[in-house]
């Protein structure tokens, strides 16, 4: 792809409002299929206890899902799965996957404008980019998840080449990753990947 056009492409995803309404009705998807299933402890009936949430650069989703068991003894929270939140990051995921992938190989000048568009300072920006390369390709998530590649993913070029793997049509190819991504977006999964 071009950089004139990947730099396009970047901002046309975040701008997208079809895009955001397909990853808030996944998530909302997620959620009720939680709370249908109940506490992960002690079967108990769930209650709404969302988080508050104040994303950059993204779309303002305010809320995250999440739920706490409703039997007085156990109080235990379920969140669900994700596809517009990474763990605690205050950025929505698709801001991350998006930056991140579009930045490879791309020139600085070209980094810096969509950085700067963003609100990103180039020291978060090389953070998320290590974070690719180094807790997530460690992490259980991905040890496990790898293998269902093939040709496997070059771990050198994440996410781009995880961008890749994925043929799809654009928006499509845009809510796999994310979903691909999900499971280790709760909590509990991301103890092990934040930084
Ligand atoms: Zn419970």
């Amino acid at each position: 792809m071009k950089d004139e056009n990947r730099e396009t492409w970047c901002q046309s995803h975040l701008a997208d409002q079809q895009l955001h309404q397909l990853l808030e009705k996944v998530d909302a998807d997620l959620a009720q299929e939680n709370c249908r299933q109940g506490c992960l402890y002690c079967h108990g009936r769930l209650h709404r206890a969302d988080y508050d949430r104040k994303p950059r650069g993204g779309p303002q989703w305010d809320r995250r899902y999440s739920f706490c068991c409703a039997e007085e003894d156990c109080r235990r929270r379920r969140t669900p799965e994700s596809v517009r939140f990474l763990g605690r990051r205050v950025y929505a995921g698709l801001v991350i996957v998006l930056t991140t992938a579009m930045i490879h190989g791309l020139k600085p000048a070209r980094v810096r404008r969509i950085r700067e568009a963003l609100q990103i300072d180039s020291r978060t920006l090389k953070r998320w980019r290590q974070w690719w390369l180094d807790n997530f390709v460690r992490s259980s998530f991905w040890k496990a998840a790898r293998a269902r590649f093939m040709p496997p993913v070059c771990e050198h070029t994440l996410p781009w080449s995880l961008w890749l793997s994925f043929e799809l049509e654009e928006r499509d190819r845009l809510l796999a990753v994310l979903q691909f991504l999900s499971p280790m977006t709760t909590p509990a999964a991301w103890k092990e990947l934040a930084m």
